[in-house]
């Protein structure tokens, strides 16, 4: 437990992290989106090569070493696992002011932070807490999420990644398939079936798996905007050590809900200003084009903030619920499929604002890039939930109509 009598107050806690980010970072230079000037990149899906992944990697992990060291990495963790046990609006604060300073990006500790974490916490050894959990949150180690097979995504029940006792370890073989920065991960989240001989929810186990384990092999997925941000995974005769398991045997299923839970948290509830940014670069767009003069084309922009206007106001029911200590259900199904369905409404009036010069490189500043976001909002529509499944969920749970046909036995 940690020790509340040595909390400090938040006024003491925001002098000290405001020493921290002075003494560590520059402070961030306002926003100036001018049109022509800098990178005119607009995409989803991260395309890097293999030496920019390592560059961010390797500055993502150094920031993240020293926001820990000086108190600031796991600001709501129990202490005995490396967290520092204060409330959660020590780490709002926390976070609102980091964000006024230029410091590096996070992005390939997201599934580690937002996903694994959280479910090693809730499920995970004593053992696999005390290796771990420290670990994921000072940036030492990264992990990924390796559910999603060949043949299972949505229907996720279904995995056929098989995991057999043997004495004190488990031995894994199947393929997994989409797993996002496998690439770059230490360890992973993987969903097995434990007993084929049990109804499909009922016989999988969960488990911590070593990336660098002998059996593990990682092979890059080339997506169609040219970068190769997923990987297949192949497990052959992987050893894996029973502490390693998550929750029970056979309880793998309910281990799965719970990153699935914060997997839509991770996505939906900061989906709302994920959409916002290449917004505002589409009005920039319009503005430079002369397409405002064009009254659909205005009505179809019209309409697009305000749908981003109402993702972001569902998003702040869903995150007061977190507050408040709840658990948001439908909230963040809804928060998800708007998301991509404000990211297919940019997309769409992007290309039409375009025409052919979203598909014909012809070197002008701004025009061509869209097609990278064009061809990365599908896959967003994928990611963590499709779009089909969502509306399922949100119709089952928040309108009650009647139940989808149950998924094949
Ligand atoms: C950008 C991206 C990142 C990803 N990262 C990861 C990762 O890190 N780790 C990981 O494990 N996986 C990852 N995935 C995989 C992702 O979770 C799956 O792609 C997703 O769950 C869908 O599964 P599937 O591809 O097998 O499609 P399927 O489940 O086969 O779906 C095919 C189509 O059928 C529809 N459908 C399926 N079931 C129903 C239903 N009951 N009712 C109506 N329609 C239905 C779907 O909506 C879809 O249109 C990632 C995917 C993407 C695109």
């Amino acid at each position: 437990m940690a020790d509340t009598a040595a909390q400090p107050s938040e006024e003491e806690f925001r002098t000290e992290a405001l020493e921290f980010l002075e003494a560590n970072a520059r402070p961030r230079p306002p926003e100036k989106l001018v049109f022509g000037e800098g990178s005119d990149e607009v995409s989803v899906l991260p395309e890097r090569t293999p030496d920019e992944d390592a560059r961010e990697v390797a500055e993502a992990k150094d920031w993240a070493a020293r926001v820990f060291d000086a108190g600031f990495g796991w600001i709501t963790g129990p202490a005995e696992y490396g967290g520092r046990g204060l409330p959660g609006s020590y780490q709002r604060l926390y976070s609102a002011l980091e964000a006024k300073y230029d410091t590096p990006s996070q992005a390939p500790r997201m599934i580690g932070l937002g996903m694994i974490a959280p479910t090693i916490l809730a499920h995970g050894t004593e053992v696999a807490k005390r290796a771990y959990l420290r670990r994921l949150w000072r940036g030492d180690i990264i992990a990924c999420q390796l559910f999603s097979e060949p043949s299972n995504g949505s229907d996720l029940a279904g995995v056929q990644t098989r995991a057999v006792r043997d004495g004190d370890e488990w031995v894994l073989n199947g393929q997994k398939v989409w797993t996002s920065g496998a690439q770059y991960s230490d360890i992973g989240e993987i969903l097995c079936r434990s007993d084929p001989d049990l109804p499909k929810h009922k016989g999988l186990s969960a488990f911590l798996v070593d990336m660098n384990a002998p059996g593990v092999e990682v092979r890059p997925l080339r997506q169609m905007t040219g970068g190769a941000s997923f990987n297949e995974v192949f497990f052959t005769d992987v050893r894996v050590p029973a502490d390693h398991l998550l929750g029970d045997v056979n309880g793998g299923w309910t281990v799965a809900l719970t990153t699935l839970m914060n997997e839509r948290a991770a996505i939906g509830g900061g989906g709302a200003a994920a959409g916002g940014g290449a917004t505002r670069r589409l009005l920039d767009l319009m503005v430079h084009l002369g397409a405002t003069a064009d009254p659909l084309l205005r009505q179809a922009y019209a309409d697009l903030w305000i749908h981003l206007q109402v993702a972001r106001w569902n998003n702040e029911r869903a995150l007061s619920k977190i507050r408040a200590g709840q658990l948001p259900g439908p909230e963040l199904s809804i928060a998800k499929l708007s998301l991509t369905e404000n990211m297919r409404r940019t997309a769409e009036l992007a290309a039409q604002v375009l025409g052919p010069r979203i598909t014909a490189d012809s070197g002008e500043w701004g025009t061509y890039a869209w097609s990278r976001y064009l061809l990365g909002v599908p896959g967003m529509r994928v990611a963590g939930g499709t779009d089909e499944v969502m509306r399922n969920i949100v119709a089952e749970r928040v309108l009650g109509l009647p139940k989808d046909a149950p998924p094949r036995a």
